[in-house]
């Protein structure tokens, strides 16, 4: 038993050792990223010199020096100069939570597996659900990821709007949703996975400024019912991820209640400017919907990966895996709050809940009003500086904290500016500095940045686009 490495692994003298040090190197990794005294959100190593790195590693490198490695190795979102992907800095206090949700790994499929982190989700969601503007009778639950959330809530509406038992007896006619052709490509898939295949996937064109062009919403119906699809579901983005823009969401349930169609809303992103007494306008018709996904990894300063999906009525959110298609005559029902398994694809998940409870707890929505707020009142900042500029132009008017733009000196068509922009947002990776991304929108690429950082402000911003303006000298040279 000396030399059993099991036992070494409980050591727990020691773990405490290591956990000392690393939460030490954690806090210094923290407060150095936040106060900028790194000077770069990630230092750039490609793809097979990283590779290499971490196959030696395993075989030769200095475990002491794992920690430091991994903070060296990776991209920094508490960094104020990181203005790339959606996902947040999450809040110091939720890698508490992180970290007790691993160490007690309670699986939360049923009751017993989870009793506090089960009756804290039932909390949560349905503290969400008020806020979203839900009347009695909703429920909600905690499933990983926008990805995760959005086909369930599909699958969901394929249930309650469908007569025909999909779920035992396979499909008995061609069906469709509908989206913006700007939703998150995850929709796509979901729809791919549930079997519609690519006519079943009703993609609506968006306006000038990227959200539904909800005009067009009757006659792609019309066509699709005349070639045979039943469509059963309407999707609206709030916002979509490429530029960041919210469909007309009281369009879109209107329509939903004209051709009986469940409405989902797609609030991965910016589901969470509920919470903002300034923006909540933004998501006006939210309440009219069934079903709604928001990330607290996104815009609610969670870790990875934690999301909310809620429903209305609270039968649909146990449907959805139900194996029987008399779920609802069922007369004797459990609480249906408790087994969480039963309503999630997931079978084990984390106690994601706590991220969630805790932030309510210690700080009210409060905290999630003044960071969306924040966060978007920061890209209105940022395009007033990029319309001043003669060198820039926006893709469009941001409406949340996404906002693309490209640099556009005169003298250039669109190919070559096409490719100026692509060599700077290489430059920029490889600089490090800040953390940008690129995306095409209608044949045009745009350096895009999500304002993910309580602590961006208008001066890194300047900042950036006078680096920006340094590299396309670079190379023009
Ligand atoms: C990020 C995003 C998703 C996907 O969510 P994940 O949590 O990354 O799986 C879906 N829809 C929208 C609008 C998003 O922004």
């Amino acid at each position: 038993m000396e030399d059993s490495v099991l036992k070494r692994v409980f050591d727990i003298e020691v773990f405490e050792h290591t956990a000392q040090k690393v939460t030490k190197e954690l806090i210094k990794h923290l407060r150095a990223t936040l106060q900028e005294e790194h000077e770069k959100t990630l230092s750039w190593n490609t793809p097979d010199k990283e590779l290499n790195y971490w196959k030696d590693f395993l075989e030769t490198g200095n475990q002491e020096t794992f920690f430091k490695e991994i903070f060296k190795r990776t991209t920094h979102t508490h960094h104020p100069k990181y203005v790339g992907h959606q996902v947040s800095a999450p809040a110091p206090i939720t890698v508490l939570t992180a970290m007790i949700s691993a160490v007690l790994n309670n699986g939360m499929a049923v009751y017993e597996m989870g009793m506090s982190p089960s009756a804290i989700e039932k909390v949560v969601t349905d503290s969400i659900c008020k806020k979203i503007g839900y009347a009695s009778g909703y429920a909600g639950l905690l499933t990983s990821g926008g990805t995760l959330a959005n086909l369930t809530a599909l699958l969901s509406a394929r249930r309650a709007k469908v007569a025909h038992d999909i779920w035992n007896e396979g499909y008995a006619q061609p069906l469709g949703v509908m989206v913006c052709e700007q939703a998150h490509y995850c929709i796509d898939r979901a729809a791919k996975i549930m079997g519609l295949g690519e006519n079943g996937i009703i993609k609506i064109a968006s306006k000038a400024d990227f959200s539904m062009d909800t005009a067009q919403l009757e006659q792609a119906y019309e066509e699709a019912i005349s070639s045979g699809i039943k469509i059963f579901a309407i999707v609206g983005s709030a916002p979509s991820t490429p530029t960041g823009a919210y469909d007309n969401l009281n369009a879109i349930a209107e329509f939903a209640k004209a051709k009986d169609l469940w409405f989902h809303v797609d609030g991965a992103h910016g589901g969470a400017a509920i919470y903002s007494n300034k923006y909540r306008y933004l998501l006006r018709g939210i309440e009219q919907s069934d079903s709604v996904v928001i990330d607290g990894h996104k815009m609610m300063l969670m870790p990875t990966i934690t999301t909310a999906l809620l429903f209305k009525n609270k039968q649909h959110a146990k449907h959805t895996f139900s194996q029987t298609a008399d779920y609802l005559l069922d007369t004797v029902e459990e609480e249906d709050w408790i087994n969480s398994g039963k309503k999630t694809f997931e079978c084990t998940k984390t106690m994601m809940c706590m991220h969630w409870y805790v932030l309510l707890k210690f700080y009210g929505d409060q905290l999630f009003d003044e960071f969306v707020t924040r966060q978007y009142d920061l890209a209105k900042t940022f395009e007033e500086i990029i319309i001043k500029d003669n060198d820039f132009e926006l893709a469009t008017s941001p409406m949340s904290n996404i906002l693309c733009f490209r640099y556009c000196p005169s003298g250039l068509d669109d190919n070559e500016i096409n490719r100026q922009n692509a060599h700077i947002r290489q430059m920029l990776l490889e600089d490090g500095e800040f953390y940008m991304v690129q995306t095409k929108l209608r044949n045009r690429l745009y350096l895009r940045t999500s304002l993910m950082n309580p602590f961006t402000t208008k001066t890194h911003l300047q900042q950036l686009l006078k680096k920006i303006k340094t590299a396309s000298a670079t190379i023009n040279q």
